[in-house]
Order: structure tokens, then sequence, then C-alpha cells
């Protein structure tokens, strides 16, 4: 049987618009490896294609709702060509931006990042990796890459009972890239940085923070200084910080690239930072709190509520009147509404008047599929201490 078969639940996920189907919706399972398989509902109707993960939690992925759709060269090629098309607008601004981004752009369990001429990819479904030779080649004709890197490392292969490395695909890939957004040069570290060697989808509020920043500046979370590059094209100083001395020797050669001498480094954990400087009785003008997620699971949320609201009710306090604090989230677990009243708890806390001047989300590259998610996390908000 190469077909299969999922209950009223699993085939109302669909009509819903959420492309996934869990294990216990999949009442008779395909005899087949990993791959694409023609799903039927509960009456047996076709709903149409999926990848298939026979060891995952989540075992089907919708990839097709037509049943007599063919997932062949031809089908990842437009898949894939109209998830680029999207992103066009964004080249007047950078040249390192997300390709495709899983779920949101059709192609589930795909990650294609773009640094200048290389591409970095990550397959994160057993279903996906059936389709290798197909997606290499659609990038290959689509994208022109010089390389092609896969940042397969990802803990979440494991579940998919797939090998975790760091491959080239394709030609060759440099240990180093340099690229730039809005006027900011930065250099990317494909084999080793976090996520696909940047973060690049805080690129439209990093540029949003650094129209508005002004005087003495501080940029908690700096990992490679990407919000301190910004701050300090307005800002008279920019405090870089974070915990690790790697990254901010990083950041320290992206101000060079940048010929910026306004920025100093420190390492140091925010949380303590922050404490002292309120109790030097310090105050800043912009301040930047863009953290690791806090919440990596739903149990972990109210620990991490309670770090959240910590750093920004001391941010808020270090503001000078009229200062601004961007502050953002990328805990997926943490929703819109929870992250609008962690800011409200801590605003009340500071006894400050605080105003929204801005909320914001993620950028054209990232695109946030209402019906799905799994595919937003990153939440922010530009705020003003009004008095
Ligand atoms: N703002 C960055 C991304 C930040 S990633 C950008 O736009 O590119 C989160 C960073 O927080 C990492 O560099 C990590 O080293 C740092 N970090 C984690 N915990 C920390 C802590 N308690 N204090 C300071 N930095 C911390």
């Amino acid at each position: 049987m190469t077909v299969a078969r999922v209950n009223l639940k699993g085939a109302r996920r669909w009509l819903g618009g959420h492309p996934w189907i869990y294990r216990t919706d999949v009442t008779e399972r395909p005899m087949m490896d990993a791959g694409a398989v023609l799903v039927h509902d509960n009456r047996g109707k076709p709903r149409g294609w999926a990848l298939w993960s026979p060891l995952s939690e989540i075992s089907l992925r919708l990839l097709d709702a037509d049943p007599d759709a063919v997932i062949d060269q031809a089908w990842w090629d437009e898949r894939i060509a109209s998830a680029i098309a999207r992103r066009v607008p964004l080249e007047d601004h950078t040249n390192a931006f997300r390709l495709v981004h899983g779920e949101a752009d059709g192609c589930p369990s795909l990650v294609c990042d773009r640094y200048d001429d290389w591409l970095v990819v990550q397959f994160m479904s057993a279903g996906l990796e059936r389709f290798r030779e197909e997606i290499l080649t659609s990038l290959r004709s689509l994208a022109e890459p010089a390389g092609i890197l896969a940042r397969n490392d990802v803990p979440l292969r494991a579940k998919e009972g797939l090998p975790r490395e760091t491959v080239v695909l394709h030609g060759e890939v440099p240990r180093e890239i340099e690229v730039h957004e809005y006027g900011i040069r930065f250099l990317a570290a494909p084999w080793t940085g976090q996520k696909t060697g940047a973060f690049l989808d805080q690129r439209e509020n990093r540029h949003l923070v650094g129209i508005v920043a002004r005087g003495r500046a501080l940029d908690c979370f700096s990992y490679h200084g990407s919000f301190a590059l910004h701050l300090a094209k307005k800002a008279t100083h920019v405090t870089a910080l974070d915990a690790s001395g790697p990254a901010l020797m990083r950041a320290a050669e992206n101000a060079t690239l940048n010929s910026l001498d306004n920025i100093s480094f420190v390492e140091a954990n925010a949380f303590d930072y922050l404490r002292e400087k309120e109790r030097e009785g310090i105050t800043y003008d912009t301040i930047v709190l863009d953290p690791p997620a806090f919440a990596k699971t739903r149990s972990a949320l109210p620990g991490a509520m309670r770090g959240y609201k910590d750093i920004n009710l001391r941010a808020l306090r270090l503001l000078a009147p009229g200062g601004l604090l961007y502050t953002a989230s990328c805990s997926f677990h943490l929703t819109k509404p929870l992250f609008l009243e962690m800011l409200h708890e801590a605003a009340a806390d500071s006894g400050r008047r605080v105003a929204i001047r801005a909320l914001t989300g993620q950028p054209l590259d990232h695109p946030e599929v209402l019906t799905i998610p799994e595919t937003g996390y990153i939440k922010g908000a530009l705020l003003e201490a009004m008095d």
C-alpha cells in the first residue's frame, strides 16, 4: 500500500490550512520508505500529496492538495521559483535573505538562506531528504549559487532518524561571507554561526531602530553586533553587550568593516549588567533587547515570562526621558498576546508612562502564515518612555 489514510481530525487540519498531520491521526500507514505519498481521508477520498516521515511525530506534511499532482523536478522548480520571486523587492536593500521559509512557502521542512553568491540549506524531515537532488537541481538552476552548504546539524533531524551534519552539497562555501543590509556590512558565518550563519529575521527591525536611534545606546544580546551597527549610525555612543566573547570579537570586526569607532564591546550577563547600571544611576537614550528564546518549550513559559519581564522592566527604568526601547522575543511559545501582557506588566512596575511607537513582526522573506502558527515566532515592540 502506498497511500496513507488519516482520520477526520487529520483531514480537518488540512482543510483548516495547516500542513501537518500527526502520527496519532494516521489510521493506515503507507508501507514505504520516506518520500511523497498520496493521502486519503477517513472516507477514502484522496486529499492530496504529502511528505511522509515514518519515524517522526509529524508523519505527513502537505505538499499539494491536488491528488493529480506529480511531485517531480518540474513541481519543485515551480514551488521554489515562486518563493524566490516574492523576495525580489528585498534585493534593493540586501544580499542576505531567506529564499525558502519552509511551510510558509509551501516547501515543508525546507529552509534555504542566501548569503551573497552562496546558499545555506536545511532539510528538516525524512520525507524532504528523499527530494534532495530535485531541490538542489532547482536551486542551482534558479539561483545560480557559487556553492551550497547544508547546515543539517539541527537537533530536529534526530527525530526524523536523519544524521546531523554540516556538508557542502555544491561548489565551495567560504567560512565567512561579507553581506550587506540597508547600508550596513557584516560577516556571516555559514559553517559555525547561529541558525544558518546570521539572524536574518530581524533585518527590517534593525533598520527601523537604526533610523530612530539617538544619544547613548545599549544593545544587549548583541551577538555579531547587528543591531549595534545600525544604532551606531545615529547614536553618539553604543555599548554592544553579549555573554559570548567570540561573538563580540566578530561584532568588533563588523564595526571595523563599517568604519564605526563609537561602539564599545562588553562581555557580560545582560541581567546583571542592567541591574548594575540601574544601581549606578546611568541612563540611556536607546536600548535594544533581542534575547535568545527563553521559552524553548511550553513548560518553560512561566520562567521565561519572568525573565522577559525582568530585563524589560530594568531596561525601561534605565531610559532617559523620551528614551526608546526596542524589545523582541523569538520564543514561539510566547504568543503575541502574552508578549504584550509581559510588556504591560513591566511598564506598570517601572512606574513610567510608556507608549507603543510600533509593533513589529517578521520580514517579507520570513512570511508568517495565519493558519500555520509555527511559521511565526518574532514579536517586537518599539517603546518610548514618555516621562
Ligand atoms: N541581536 C542579534 C541576535 C541575538 S542572539 C542579531 O540581531 O543578530 C542572542 C545572543 O544573546 C547570543 O549572542 C548569546 O550569546 C547572547 N546571550 C544569551 N544569554 C545572554 C545573557 N544572559 N546575557 C548576555 N547575552 C546573552
